[in-house]
């Protein structure tokens, strides 16, 4: 029987309702389309897939496990490799990786490997999971700093050796960007919950509002236990660095999604934390950061949402689903558009931006080709919020309180292909080591740092 070319389609809040609410976006396969687009895998004697996903789940084993309708066990082979399917089924670029590397993607469509992946999650966690087994302890302690996607993998691959791993976080909940950058209608915040909870039940214990570097220091945490993995994420916005950068109305994508997502501003006035939102925003940047800050002020009340950006679509760095979505909201895309100066109103607000249209040349040290200013063609825009979205840097707190560690030119922390940082038996990994990148990145440094902690650990 010939393949279907195409993937199953997902089902998703219809745009005109979902502007209104922050409910989650995609609605997930039923039973029977599931099993549908499961029998569309070949099964390939040597799987490209597999290849294509940092922490190398058996994703033909998971999907053959769907195709046949037993759903529990496929969430039994996910589990193998991954602690947050249902998170990894949501927001990782599956285009660039497992999918990008599914044969059926020569001649048409991928097998929809993120879906099936979201599906085999969501039905375990509605059926309930058992408690998982743990191992007998090894009496070895691991601190992990930072809770994001790095530190839980990290965390609770130890755990599954039979290490305690202990985290510590900043803030008062879990997760990192998972629970305080991706919006609710892109990731719900009960899905982060329970994810992390399993992570809990492995034996991991978690210590909120504690600031390493501030509340205790790396080389306390050295003296106390066994070892230490860094996963303090890419926190450090950047901004804009033009005039009137600093006027009432303008902050950084962090901030933003921060107050709206962790301080739950969406669910004001059940939470009395509001957040002030102007009628005309403009998000300047055009990655998955900025598309979420141009959808989270549209339903926050904007009536107008910008998104501005220098180049032109086919540079944007968002994933094309979160760019899809954002036209079908009535995004406006501002393109080949580059801020010079904010302009105040005679109360210390934006009002204005002043932009220039641009052009592009030839390709940059990035590959793309490079922004140019096009000579008298300044125009002004009026905005009441301007929220910048153009990257994050690895966060400095951690790396600057430790005497002799290796950083690299961004402030990264310089590792190994283990994650074993230039110190003895402090090693670390995701966003802090590379920069901004992705969920899945981050996970399988966690993983690699795990295995690697497990070899010191059983050092003579
Ligand atoms: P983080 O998730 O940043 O977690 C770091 C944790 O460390 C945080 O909880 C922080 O509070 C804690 N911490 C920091 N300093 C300290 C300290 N001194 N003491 C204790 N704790 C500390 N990736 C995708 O794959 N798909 C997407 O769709 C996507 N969308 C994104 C949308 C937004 C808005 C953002 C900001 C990022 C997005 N990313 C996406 C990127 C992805 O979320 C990150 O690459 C990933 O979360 C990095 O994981 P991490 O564990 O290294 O760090
Ligand atoms: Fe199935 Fe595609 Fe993987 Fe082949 S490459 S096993 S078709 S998911």
């Amino acid at each position: 029987m010939a393949v279907k070319k195409e993937k199953h389609k997902m089902p998703e809040q219809n745009p005109k309702e979902r502007i209104n609410n922050f409910d989650e976006v995609p609605l997930g396969y039923d039973e029977e389309t599931a099993i549908a687009e499961a029998q569309r895998c070949l099964h390939c004697p040597r799987p490209t897939c597999v290849e294509g996903c940092p922490v190398n789940i058996d994703i033909p084993d998971f999907i053959q496990e769907i195709a046949e309708g037993r759903f529990d066990k496929a969430i039994g082979v996910l589990k193998k490799k991954t602690n947050l399917p249902s998170v990894c089924g949501r927001v990782c670029p599956y285009e660039e990786q497992c999918e990008g590397s599914c044969i059926l993607s020569k001649a048409g469509e991928p097998v929809a490997i993120g879906r099936l992946e979201r599906f085999a999650a969501d039905h375990a966690r509605k059926k309930g999971e058992k408690k998982p087994i743990t191992p007998q302890p090894t009496g070895k302690k691991v601190a992990i700093i930072g809770s994001g996607p790095a530190g839980l993998t990290c965390a609770g691959d130890l755990a599954k050796m039979g290490h305690k791993a202990v985290i510590f976080e900043a803030l008062h909940a879990p997760g990192g960007v998972l629970m305080y950058g991706i919006p609710e209608f892109r990731l719900p915040k009960d899905i982060v919950n329970y994810e992390v909870d399993y992570i809990k039940k492995l034996g991991v214990e978690i210590n909120y509002d504690v600031i390493v570097g501030k509340t205790i220091d790396v080389e306390e945490l050295m003296e106390e236990y066994d070892a230490v993995f860094i996963g303090t994420g890419a926190g450090l916005p950047h901004f804009l660095n033009i005039p009137g950068e600093n006027l009432a109305g303008i902050c950084s994508a962090n901030e933003f999604l921060t107050r709206a997502n962790m301080m739950k501003a969406y669910d004001f006035p059940h939470f009395d934390t509001p957040i002030k939102i102007g009628k005309k925003v403009a998000t300047f940047g055009a990655g998955n950061v900025a598309m979420d800050c141009a959808r989270t002020a549209l339903r926050l009340g904007a009536e107008k949402s910008y998104i501005i950006y220098r180049r032109s679509e086919k540079e944007m760095p968002a994933r094309n689903e979160e760019i899809e979505h954002a036209k079908e909201e009535g995004i406006i895309f501002k393109l080949l558009t580059n801020p010079k100066r904010f302009i105040s109103d005679d109360k210390g607000s934006v009002k204005q931006v002043e932009c220039v249209k641009m052009k592009l040349g030839e390709p940059d040290k990035s590959g793309r080709r490079k922004p140019l200013p096009i000579k008298d063609s300044e125009f002004t825009m009026d905005i009441d919020t301007a929220i910048i979205a153009v990257g994050q840097s690895p966060n400095p707190l951690v790396p600057k309180t430790i005497d002799g560690l290796k950083i690299g030119k961004i402030g990264n922390i310089k590792i190994d292909e283990n994650g074993q940082t230039n110190i003895l038996g402090l090693f670390a990994g995701g966003d802090i080591a590379t920069g901004a990148a992705t969920v899945i990145l981050s996970m399988g440094a966690g993983k690699k740092a795990a295995k690697a902690i497990d070899k010191y650990l059983k050092r003579e």
